[in-house]
């Protein structure tokens, strides 16, 4: 029996490229199932070229200018940023989809994105995972091996500029140990769903079968 209410909640986890959140979600995703919580991570669109390890359609949908252009003209994304040279977008069809299912979702996005998404669905969760250092997160990026020396500059930067708007999510992490990271953010999700506003339909249904069992025993 599923423990929680049925409707989906979208979080987005932001955090600077390099500061591990793909992992972090994914992991977090396969905890929440063994708790018969279905959790989508979401895969945007991009116009970044694909780094030598990563898979169209996995870790993301790479698209040209054009493409990624007329998607925008189109209305297809719920919210798209530009992000150290490259476009980034997420497609509103598939969450839409997916929350409506009742399935949680989750959008591994920057800041700017986090934001229109806010102003769109408030009710959004922003859960901001910060590395534990500069020298952390410098040493995750070079270790990837996967972007160039001026690529791994400029996310370091705009590590910075994202550090400045953090303080106004809901929920902040600190990546230091993956395990540790995980706990905290399968445990925001299962207090998230526990918000009474987001149980109505089953707290209604149990205060209102108490009711007519309490009239059925004390009926004269
Ligand atoms: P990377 O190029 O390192 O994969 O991602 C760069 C940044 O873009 C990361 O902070 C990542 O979270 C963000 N990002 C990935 N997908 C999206 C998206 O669909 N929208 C927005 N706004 N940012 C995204």
């Amino acid at each position: 029996m599923r423990v929680f209410d049925r409707s989906g909640i979208l979080f987005i986890v932001s955090s600077p490229s390099g500061g591990g959140k793909t992992t972090l979600i994914r992991e977090t995703i396969v905890r929440l199932a063994e708790h018969d919580i279905v959790g989508h991570f979401s895969i945007s669109h991009t116009t970044r070229p694909p780094r030598p390890a990563e898979t169209d359609g996995v870790d993301y949908h790479f698209v040209d200018d054009e493409t990624f252009e007329s998607m925008v003209q189109r209305g297809d994304f719920l919210e798209w940023a530009e992000y150290a040279d490259y476009r980034y977008g997420t497609s509103r069809g598939a969450v839409e989809e997916q929350l409506a299912a009742g399935c949680d979702v989750f959008l591994d996005i920057e800041v700017q994105g986090a934001n229109q998404v806010k102003t769109l669905m408030p009710e959004v969760v922003k859960i901001f995972v910060y590395p534990p250092s500069y020298e952390v997160l410098e040493t995750r990026l070079k270790k990837r091996r996967q972007d160039p020396p001026e690529a791994i500059q400029k996310r370091l930067q705009w590590a910075l500029r994202e550090f400045q708007v953090a303080g106004e999510f809901d929920y902040a992490i600190i990546n230091d140990r993956l395990g540790e990271a995980v706990n905290a953010l399968f445990g925001i999700c299962i207090a998230e769903h526990q918000k009474p506003t987001r149980m109505n339909a089953r707290l209604d249904a149990i205060r209102k079968a108490f009711q007519e069992s309490l009239e059925k025993d004390f009926a004269q």
